[in-house]
């Protein structure tokens, strides 16, 4: 599962946008509990689930995905929808990311500490556990290096104790040795660009956007303002008020027409 702060508001905009998502199934999963939880039964959570993935997509076989929505289903109770407003990262913690020699370096220590906390707000038995592979890390900590780098970074995070490995079957887990409490000193309401968090709170150049909430570089940080908007956000902006004008445009020629 991906990290998402709200799972319940956030399955609702994607039923309300109709919306499948970079992962289907997880969007299906969350949809499914966000209906269990609005006290929905298994029978009409099921026949919700193939309007729903029609609605996304109208040529959606639903024969193709009828095992998959079935064992969605059957698990639906299992886990209950997050919702987390934030997740706090303490002041002391930030104190011991900054011993780190370069930047890369603290912002890795600085995503993984965040993702265990996230985990550990999801279930107090996840003990500092990060539960989330080094790919998903390194793409919120905004780091885009070799693989033997990154491994070079967790392994000397480890040697210096932010950090302990676990083998699991398949897969290499990560625990957060340097959790500590303390006064808040920021609090994560966005979990994107948690590298790009730790730089703007450094004082560098990043900002907000003020629609979706994302952080994001100012790519000329000299020309005065900030912008408003992420480019994601600025661009869906350009096709509306495009949209818009051609209306406008068309409304005028039908009226002198008339
Ligand atoms: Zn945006």
């Amino acid at each position: 599962m991906s990290i998402e702060l709200n799972e319940y508001e956030w399955a609702e905009k994607m039923i309300g946008n109709r919306d499948l998502g970079k992962k289907p199934v997880e969007t299906l999963s969350r949809v499914a509990r966000y209906y269990y939880e609005n006290s929905y039964g298994k029978r009409d959570i099921r026949r919700r689930l193939d309007a729903f993935l029609l609605q996304c997509d109208p040529n959606a076989s639903l024969v193709h995905w009828s095992d998959t929505l079935d064992r969605i289903v059957r698990g639906v109770g299992r886990y209950k929808l997050v919702r987390m407003k934030e997740v706090a990262v303490h002041e002391p913690e930030l104190r011991r990311i900054e011993t780190l020699e370069g930047k890369q370096l603290r912002r890795l220590a600085f995503t993984l500490l965040c993702v265990a906390r996230y985990w550990d707000n999801v279930s107090e038995a996840n003990n500092h556990w990060v539960n989330t592979q080094d790919k998903e890390i390194m793409k919120l900590a905004n780091i885009a290096t070799s693989i033997k780098r990154q491994s070079a970074m967790m392994g000397q995070l480890r040697k210096l104790g932010f950090i302990r490995f676990s083998k699991k079957i398949d897969n290499l887990n990560v625990r957060v040795l340097f959790m500590e409490d303390g006064p808040d000193a920021i609090h994560i309401q966005d979990f994107r660009n948690l590298g790009y968090q730790y730089l703007k709170y450094c004082g560098e150049p990043y900002f907000e956007c003020v629609s979706c909430g994302i952080t994001e570089k100012i790519r000329e940080p000299n020309r005065g303002r900030p912008p408003k908007y992420c480019p994601a956000c600025a661009a869906q902006m350009r096709t509306r008020q495009n949209v818009n004008a051609v209306m406008r445009r068309r409304q005028v020629s039908e009226e002198v027409m008339r």
